[in-house]
């Protein structure tokens, strides 16, 4: 009798999920299993939460929606507590002829969890799917690709290739086995405050994305995301992709069906040139590896140095600048920040007060409900001069900023009490 765990990691979904597919197909009994780590309690060296609330919360309502699926299909969802090796040794104590599938995540700490597993025995088959592209099919080698962006774009479009279609749904799940070894979790607290916006799951990632081709807003898209305010300049399809409630393959295919019967026009371009700077991000990770989560990044340039009282003014929104404090309250209270918001604040941090980028990214990686590895990472090596950009850094004038993005103060009077 063979045994298949799939672990849920990042792909918290059944469609589209070609790995747990094949577990499906490859296994007499099957346990889908979810794990928090002990990173979910730990405090990070600048002294915060690693994961925050707000994440916490997203993640629990996604796995409440998955074990709801799965149990439609006759299975179930395990969310224990510990770390993967040891938990995954506890049940191959118990059966004999044990594997383990699941999504392969290209970054150290994730990298690091199989390879502890490995070390136990226990034979681990990874899958790559989180990205819209196929890494294989691609115009160049992985570990040749173009380090600046509009050249890989430019490749890309050149070859004219696709993605693949997503997969759908298993019709069947093999049975659960019985006695599993472990006591099970519950997931906890879901009343916790969050951005009033997002709900975790992948019934509400449908929902989303239908209404948001439903209402046209493709359309509108070039001309509005860089907005900071409301729901609709941009997407928001960013918390449900980094969990994988829904994969980048459906929001593609959504892209290319919007196109077909609409036309294509500069809305729906930019979106799929958006989720491409995605699929870079991730790619690039295949490239460069550890090399990412340096202090250095890519070059020779050192960090700036780490002042604890300087970055709590920064990450509390005290700051000298009401902007950059209007949007760090926002991203405290809500979990969720516009993307141009985004680059001035991280902009500020790094070259107006002379911050650690790395903390600043740690900040990041806390608060947002759409915390992924490859864009947290990449976007702020980017801002910080310490990654692929041609232009070696991204300083914004963030008074300019001020400006153009918040001319009558709207924003800042939203988020802070005394503006
Ligand atoms: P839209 O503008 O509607 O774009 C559609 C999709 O394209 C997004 O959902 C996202 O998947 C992708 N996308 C758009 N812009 C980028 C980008 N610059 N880099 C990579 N993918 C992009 N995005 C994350 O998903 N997780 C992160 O942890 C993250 N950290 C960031 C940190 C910094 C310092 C900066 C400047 C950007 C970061 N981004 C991150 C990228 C971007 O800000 C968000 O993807 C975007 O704001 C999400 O909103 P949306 O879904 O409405 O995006």
């Amino acid at each position: 009798m063979k045994l298949i765990i799939y672990w849920f990691r990042n792909d918290l979904r059944l469609e589209d999920n070609p790995a747990f597919l094949q577990a499906c197909a490859d296994a007499d009994h099957l346990l889908p299993i979810a794990i928090k780590t002990a990173s979910y309690q730990a405090t990070t060296k600048w002294g915060f939460e690693r994961v925050s609330s707000h994440r916490q919360k997203f993640e629990n309502e996604s796995l409440l929606d998955l074990k709801t699926d799965l149990q439609r299909l006759g299975s179930d969802l395990l969310v224990v507590n510990g770390e993967p090796s040891n938990v995954f040794a506890k049940f191959a104590a118990v059966f004999k002829d044990l594997e383990v599938y699941c999504q392969q995540i290209e970054a150290p700490e994730e990298k690091e969890e199989i390879l502890k597993i490995k070390k136990e025995g226990i034979s681990v088959h990874e899958f790559w799917q989180s990205s819209m592209l196929d890494p294989s099919s691609l115009p160049f080698a992985l570990d040749a690709m173009p380090d600046v962006f509009t050249h890989f774009r430019k490749e890309i479009e050149a070859s004219k290739l696709r993605f693949a279609s997503p997969r759908r749904m298993p019709g069947k799940i093999p049975p659960l086995p019985t006695n599993p070894p472990l006591e099970k979790c519950t997931i906890n607290d879901l009343s916790l405050r969050a951005s009033q916006f997002f709900k975790g799951g992948s019934q509400y990632a449908k929902l989303h994305v239908d209404q948001y081709f439903e209402r046209s807003l493709p359309d509108t898209y070039k001309q509005t995301r860089n907005q900071l305010e409301g729901m609709d300049f941009s997407s928001k399809f960013s918390p449900w992709l980094a969990t994988g409630c829904i994969s980048a393959r459906s929001i593609a295919q959504r892209i290319n069906a919007y196109e077909e019967v609409y036309g294509a026009n500069e809305g729906t371009y930019w979106l799929w040139f958006e989720m491409l700077w995605r699929d870079y991000f991730e790619f690039l990770a295949f490239k460069y590896g550890t090399r990412l989560f340096h202090g250095n990044g890519l070059t020779q340039k050192k960090s700036n140095s780490f002042d604890s009282v300087q970055f709590d003014q920064w990450r509390t929104g005290q700051t000298k600048s009401p902007f950059v404090n209007a949007g760090m309250t926002e991203l405290a209270e809500t979990g969720f920040l516009s993307n141009r918001m985004r680059q001035i604040v991280a902009s500020y941090w790094v070259y107006d007060m002379h911050g650690d980028w790395q903390a600043g990214a740690a900040w990041f990686e806390s608060q947002l409900i759409d915390y992924d590895v490859y864009s947290n990472q990449g976007n702020w090596l980017y801002i910080a001069g310490k990654g692929t950009d041609p232009r070696g850094g991204r300083p914004f004038n963030v008074l300019k900023q001020q400006e153009m993005y918040d001319p009558n103060g709207r924003y800042r009077a939203r988020w802070l009490k005394n503006a």
